[in-house]
């Protein structure tokens, strides 16, 4: 089975409008250039001008938005917004939602399965704290969050996982990748029991401090398949570098 890699840059809350002019610039060719899938997920109010410099290589999507349908929900953003400005992918579940702005799994799993619905390919983060894999209850945590953020969400092979063990993100500390591979192959079990033979269509991603150096061993494990890039994302140099090195 052959899936098309992806590489996932996740902005956060960062970059500003005439860094994006330049980045896209620099992007753009590479992405024109490898045969993966390359994503944005710029910070809301800059989707429409990434989708506009994006061209037809590069996806954009949103880091996040709310299930309602619109109405009076201050501050909130809805997926036909998303859409709108240009977006085909939602995040959800992403460990900053969860755990700084106190994402339950019910909350991940109504985000992902409305804008499934609604025809944006969700992309679900899923990862183990440090206590959780020091206590030895890596795949149970696993186990449990594929369960329960899939639960609004039906089986597709467009759906995305990314295994971000939350100890990675942000840290410098890359997840080895024999212990990548252990996670993200038990994670396709868990979805062969719950969806059956789309399991093997389905992209995981590895998400922790990838960069240009560490990506090509990663890709080279089994069920690998490709990377969702925070800070080595944020300028087009080391994101292309990445792409490049990942897709030999
Ligand atoms: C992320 O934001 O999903 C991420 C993995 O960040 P970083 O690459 O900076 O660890």
């Amino acid at each position: 089975m052959t899936r098309r890699p992806i590489f996932a840059a996740n902005w956060k809350m960062n970059l500003e409008s005439s860094d994006i002019d330049k980045f896209m610039e620099d992007i753009v060719p590479v992405a024109n250039n490898t045969s993966a899938e390359v994503v944005i997920f710029p910070p809301s109010v800059y989707l429409a001008q990434v989708a506009k410099a994006a061209g037809s290589k590069i996806r954009v999507g949103s880091q996040n938005h709310y299930w309602e349908k619109p109405g009076a929900f201050t501050g909130e953003i809805s997926v036909n917004m998303v859409k709108d400005c240009g977006a085909t992918y939602a995040l959800a579940g992403h460990s900053e939602r969860r755990h700084i702005f106190n994402e339950s799994a019910e909350i991940v799993t109504r985000k992902a399965g409305v804008a499934q619905k609604e025809g944006l390919l969700p992309m679900i983060c899923v990862g183990e704290t440090l206590e959780e894999r020091e206590a030895g209850e890596t795949l149970d945590v696993l186990r449990s969050d594929i369960i329960c953020s899939l639960r609004d969400v039906e089986a597709n092979a467009d759906v995305v996982i990314a295994y971000e063990p939350v100890w990675a993100i942000g840290t410098g500390l890359t997840c080895p990748p024999d212990k990548a591979q252990e996670a993200i192959g038990y994670i396709r079990s868990q979805l062969r029991e719950l969806w059956g033979d789309v399991a093997d269509e389905i992209r995981i991603l590895y998400g922790g401090s990838v960069k240009p150096g560490n990506i090509a061993e990663l890709m080279a494990c089994q069920d690998i398949d490709g990377g969702l890039i925070g800070g080595a994302s944020l300028k087009a140099d080391s994101f292309a570098a990445i792409i490049e090195n990942g897709t030999k």
